[in-house]
């Protein structure tokens, strides 16, 4: 069980450091989907673990149901 807490320590950290980019990425920006082009906003914690791809989220659009790589916009 020892030998794990490294790497355990090492993911964690990780991870909240993700969470904390994301938090302040997720208070500029929305995400249009790429279907219908409705805008919405994403917690910090689906950005997070999200796919994502040259900034873009592979999400579901809360509007049309439709998975896809939402792009970030400015919020207006
Ligand atoms: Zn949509």
């Amino acid at each position: 069980m020892q030998g794990y807490a490294p790497i355990l320590i090492i993911a964690i950290a990780l991870l909240t450091g993700m969470y904390l980019i994301q938090s302040r990425v997720t208070a500029r920006v929305d995400y249009q989907c790429g279907e219908c082009e409705h805008r919405f906003s994403l917690t910090p914690l689906m950005a997070t673990i999200a796919p994502h791809r040259m900034g873009s989220k592979w999400v579901r659009c809360p509007h049309c149901g439709a998975r896809t790589w939402a792009s970030p916009v400015p919020k207006a």
